[in-house]
């Protein structure tokens, strides 16, 4: 390819099956390449949730967003992989993000990676040849009955122009519970995959008339019960596209969670498009400039966004074509009232919206959350409010009341699906009536029926996203119903106030509310039976941020130390670091027993009797618990010594060393015992 003078990159959708057997588009030019790993083992679930991949040359490996494996070496020189640049969507500076990922597919980058695993590399290019083989004898066979192929190339999809009435092969069709494209030229689609067997390939050539034998994130309790589903094969196996009356359970559980997550957010309408939080926020702000281009202010491009704000806000307003003013934040943790007077005065011309997060991501809930709302509408702009911190919200107080006209639901934090190491996640928006019809649409499947609709577009290739993940959040309401809900957030808040308290007298606590209220909602879906507006003040919300800055200079520890020590006590380190550099952010929720936060708490003290032990000379400040690896009971066991942090950043592309490094230890050891 030429395109080199040009100066222009060319990017290749592709099919990874295919690459299997094609020539690797890196290999004739190609700059990025990108497609779906669905293919490499993943049921089709309805939609998601599927990994993406996303390939580039080596010199534009550092614009890629999300994370990359890079090699380091450990404190005994040990070769060790680890992720390279891994807080880059929280660190980010504000006006300069240009990725929004955060919660991503790693679960399911993880089972197609395992896939290729397992099968190896002559194990995957047999599926991709028998995969097409089948496509070639179908092809045939459609040939020899009088069809015409759109396409003499082809990989495992034919587009054929019917040699007889469409109607009959369609009608024929069903009769075998075949679905196939219809394309709107009057062509018929279809595709094939891995499960294909020699009785789909005849009922095929049948029905064609065919002589036969041709993602600090809220991690909690994931139950069983909530999680089986997802195995089951009425969820797994249907594609996203068949039609709607062959999907009603799918459809029934959209409609009652969207009714529940109304009723818990004060919100009259959900898009369950977006698959993760950040894809929700772009989608939401993208449905405020549709509504306000719509309302002929094509002029309103300013988003406020507090400094205390997580990373994808700003990137997502960007990449919304929102222009972003930071927000000055108190010493309290909240959003800093005069200077937010002073942003709205001096933009209100070009207002749009305000970002705002909801207990702060400093742990704090804003005293005059419903005032600020009212400040940005009386200047006519909109508030997105985020909604991941949702857990100390539900069952107690709602967006909807307070005055936010749209949030996101981050479903693997506050829902209970689970992590998976940064996804699948879920990150449906709910809006206001007025934002209601410029909600995500779809090409194929006919999402909203209103005739005055505008829709923004679409977010994600699915109608409703990672589908097959939402009965967990189905599962999780209907089993705790109201009531459990509501009490699930007290808990949360009361664990976290609990630990807060335990560890005051050793760690300066950050940020805490001033006057310690929440805003308070009456509603219907929670039985209210007492009255909560506690008005003590040093309350915290669900989580709270550990200041570890001081020991830097008292004794030579930071936060990553204590991080890694808590390994030596059987713990995974809380969030690091974020939102405030050097310090250690804990959000216990309701799922831990009080015996198991008082066992955080102890190992917690007696970390900080360690630097205490440092700070007074009874221990050395190089050598010492904190610093190398030690050995106590019952621990858990990194498999590598204490890594090189910034040569690993520094070393992004994975050499991959050759099979012979693994393979020479044992070879070496036969030759010597034979
Ligand atoms: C996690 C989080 C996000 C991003 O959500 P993802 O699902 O990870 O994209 C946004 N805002 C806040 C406050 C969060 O905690």
């Amino acid at each position: 390819m030429e395109t080199a003078d040009l100066q222009t990159l060319v990017c290749c959708a592709t099919d990874l099956l295919a690459l299997c057997i094609l020539k690797p588009p890196g290999e004739f030019g190609v700059d990025v390449a990108l497609g779906s790993s669905q293919r490499f083992g993943v049921p089709l679930c309805y939609g998601g949730p599927h990994a993406a991949f996303f390939a580039v040359k080596e010199n534009l490996v550092r614009m890629m967003p999300g994370r990359m494996v890079g090699v380091t070496r450990d404190a005994n020189g040990k070769e060790v992989y680890r992720l390279a640049l891994q807080t880059r969507e929280q660190h980010i500076r504000r006006d300069k993000a240009t990725s929004n990922i955060c919660t991503a597919q790693a679960l399911l980058a993880n089972m197609a990676a395992m896939f290729g695993v397992y099968h190896g590399a002559n194990g995957l290019k047999h599926i991709a040849r028998r995969v097409h083989n089948a496509t070639l004898i179908l092809a045939e066979g459609l040939k020899r009955a009088g069809h015409k192929l759109q396409h003499d190339l082809f990989f495992d999809t034919l587009k054929i122009q019917c040699g007889c009435g469409i109607q009959e092969v369609l009608h024929r069709a069903s009769q075998r519970q075949i679905n196939l494209r219809i394309y709107t030229d009057g062509a018929l689609g279809v595709s094939l995959d891995e499960t294909i067997t020699e009785k789909d390939l005849d009922d095929l050539l049948w029905i064609f008339g065919c002589e036969s034998s041709a993602g600090s994130c809220t991690m909690k309790l994931n139950s069983s019960s909530e999680l089986m589903p997802i195995t089951w094969k009425e969820f797994a196996n249907i594609h996203p596209f068949v039609p709607v009356d062959q999907a009603q359970g799918y459809q029934q559980l959209f409609r009652e969670l969207e009714k529940d997550l109304c009723e818990i957010t004060g919100y009259d309408k959900i898009s369950f498009q977006p698959n993760s939080g950040a894809q929700g926020e772009y989608a939401g702000l993208a449905a405020i400039k549709a509504y306000l281009n719509a309302k002929g202010e094509w002029q309103r491009s300013v988003c406020l966004i507090p400094k205390s704000a997580h990373g994808t806000n700003p990137a997502s307003a960007q990449m919304a074509g929102m222009k972003i003013q930071p927000v000055e934040v108190d010493k309290n943790g909240s959003i800093d009232a005069g200077h937010l007077k002073a942003m709205v005065d001096k933009h209100k011309e070009n207002l749009a919206a305000i970002m705002i997060t909801y207990p702060s991501t400093n742990g704090v809930f804003e005293e005059d959350i419903s005032d600020v709302c009212d400040l940005i509408h009386k200047h006519g702009g909109q508030v997105y409010l985020d909604g991941a911190n949702m857990n100390a919200q539900v069952g107690l107080c709602r967006p909807g009341d307070y005055g936010s006209d749209v949030s996101h639901l981050n479903l693997h934090k506050t829902f209970c699906i689970p992590h998976g190491g940064g996804g699948p996640g879920m990150g449906p928006i709910g809006v206001k009536k007025h934002l209601a019809p410029f909600l995500p649409s779809h090409p194929v499947i006919a999402l909203q029926h209103d005739k005055a609709s505008s829709p923004l577009g679409t977010i994600s290739a699915a109608p409703w996203g990672s589908s097959a993940i939402l009965p967990i959040s189905w599962a999780y309401i209907k089993m705790m119903g109201g009531k459990g809900l509501k009490h699930a957030s007290e808990i949360a808040i009361l664990n976290a106030n609990y630990m807060a308290k335990r560890l005051e007298k050793h760690y300066k606590i950050l940020f805490r509310g001033a006057k310690g209220k929440y805003y308070h909602s009456e509603f219907s879906f929670v039985q209210h039976d007492t009255v909560h507006s506690a008005t003590h003040s040093g309350y915290v919300a669900h989580e709270f941020i550990l200041d570890t800055r001081p020991f830097k200079k008292t004794a030579n520890i930071e936060a990553v130390d204590v991080a890694k020590r808590l390994q030596d006590y059987g713990f995974h380190a809380p969030t690091m670091s974020w939102p405030v550099a050097g310090t250690l952010m804990i959000e216990p929720t309701e799922s831990e027993d009080k015996a198991e936060l008082d066992r955080f708490c102890d190992a917690m003290i007696n970390i900080r009797q360690e630097i205490a032990d440092i700070e007074e000379g009874r221990m050395d400040s190089r050598i010492n618990p904190l610093k190398p690896f030690v050995k106590p009971e019952n621990k858990f066991w990194p498999t590598i010594a204490r890594i090189d942090d910034i040569y690993g950043d520094q070393h992004l592309v994975c050499t991959c060393p050759p099979m012979e490094v693994y393979e020479s230890p044992f070879a070496e050891q036969k030759r010597a015992s034979s």
